[in-house]
């Protein structure tokens, strides 16, 4: 789960860390308030939403000379010209992909000078099993083009969760950021606080772009984004709390209500499947025969019918799927339970595009009793190449 950078910069600030002082906008009208309870002179106008790249972003509806989800003011009245701009506008940036994503909320910030702007993120690194810094004194907007054209400027080590984080990682990431002086002291500090941050938390990325060095010689985390482990927000609930479902693909947002594992893809096939490793084996083997997936659903292995129903209305509601695929081994999960669901889900729903059914395992000639009783329009399939080769053709003719 991702949350908004407001949000991030407040879970840092009560962690210790440093960052600009700011407010939330949701409404237009609340602006000129916001903006007068910041200092200034300077303020920052930044479009919320879970994506990168939104200074370098463009809104659709742009006109002329308008550019970018970060914006400088100079007066209270700009802050709030700028506010009545974004609101409701849809920033596309190279993270959102190009239907963008539509901006709800602003944060009005302080503006800060800066000598020097950074990178810092921590992250669970899969190759070592830890918790990786990765640092570059290449900072900014560009990081991107860093890692593309120059990944020597990028450095990263990881800490051995055994000994855990001491002074020493803390150094090491200042020298590698060429702080000097009382920066050093500075960034040992905020190294601490943003461990413990991401432990506490449970968190999967935590990512300061840029962390700045101002002209004084202070640092700040001038941005602030941070992805949580899904599978620890039981354990989080003031994070769980932080959750903007707008953010979210909406049969994405249903699944997870229903305890499905859902991700949206790009091709026509839906898939539905049991077992995470059924489903890999399904989109290759699509794949394989020409055709690309539209999904991946897992519905689990104790699946109700209920469960089985809002799964396969999922699949039906996306209009890029152009044929259907059940492929169900029923271990745990029983073949008739399948059927019913997709029977009821069918008469709930209707069904526009062509079927195909492949069921193994536990009662699976019941599931195919049932199946072929229901006087539904369903293409039964044999084994997994069978399957995948009918759906295939049926869509692609
Ligand atoms: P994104 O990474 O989505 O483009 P950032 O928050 O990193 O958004 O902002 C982009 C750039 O805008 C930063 O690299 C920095 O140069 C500038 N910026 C952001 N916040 C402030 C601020 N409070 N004061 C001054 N400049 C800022
Ligand atoms: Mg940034």
């Amino acid at each position: 789960m991702n949350i908004h950078e407001y949000q991030a910069k407040a879970l840092l600030r009560s962690y210790g860390c440093p960052v600009s002082d700011g407010r939330i906008v949701l409404r237009a009208e609340e602006a000129k308030t916001c903006a007068s309870e910041l200092d200034g002179p300077l303020w920052v106008i930044k479009a919320q939403i879970h994506a990168g790249g939104r200074g370098k972003g463009s809104f659709k509806e742009a006109e002329a000379g308008e550019k970018g989800g970060v914006r400088l003011a100079k007066s209270v009245e700009e802050a709030e010209m700028l506010t009545k701009q974004m609101l409701g506008r849809t920033l596309v940036t190279h993270q959102t992909g190009p239907a963008g994503k539509q901006v709800n909320r602003i944060y009005i910030e302080d503006g800060s000078d800066i000598a020097r702007e950074l990178y810092l993120a921590l992250l669970v690194d899969r190759a070592s099993s830890r918790v990786s810094f990765v640092v570059s004194t290449e900072g900014g907007m560009d990081i991107e083009e860093v890692a593309a054209h120059t990944p020597e400027k990028i450095l990263s080590f990881s800490v051995d969760p055994a000994s855990g984080l001491s002074d020493f990682h803390g150094r090491r990431v200042a020298f590698a950021l060429g702080l000097e002086g009382g920066q050093v002291k500075q960034c040992v500090q905020l190294v601490k606080n943003l461990y413990r941050a991401f432990i506490e938390k449970d968190m999967e990325m935590l990512e300061i772009n840029p962390l700045i060095v101002t002209p004084d010689g202070n640092i700040k985390c001038l941005d602030a984004k941070i992805g949580f482990d899904n599978n620890a927000l039981y354990r989080q609930p003031d994070i769980m709390a932080l959750r903007d479902e707008t953010e979210e693909d909406s049969k994405e947002l249903a699944a997870s209500k229903f305890d499905l594992n859902y991700i949206a893809l790009d091709g026509e096939i839906g898939c539905m499947v049991n077992g995470a490793g059924l489903a890999m084996a399904t989109m290759d083997i699509i794949k394989l025969y020409g055709a690309e997936p539209a999904n991946f659903l897992d519905v689990g292995g104790g699946a109700t019918k209920e469960k089985v129903t809002e799964a396969f209305k999922i699949i039906t509601s996306d209009p890029n799927v152009k044929g259907i695929l059940v492929n169900i081994f029923g271990g745990i999960m029983r073949c008739d339970i399948i059927a019913e669901g997709v029977i009821a889900a069918v008469k709930e729903v209707g069904l526009q595009v062509p079927l195909v059914v492949r069921l193994e395992g536990t009662n699976v000639a019941l599931g195919k009793e049932i199946i072929q009783n229901s006087g539904l329009n369903v293409i039964a399939a044999d084994d997994l190449s069978d399957a995948a080769k009918k759906i295939v053709k049926a869509v692609k003719g």
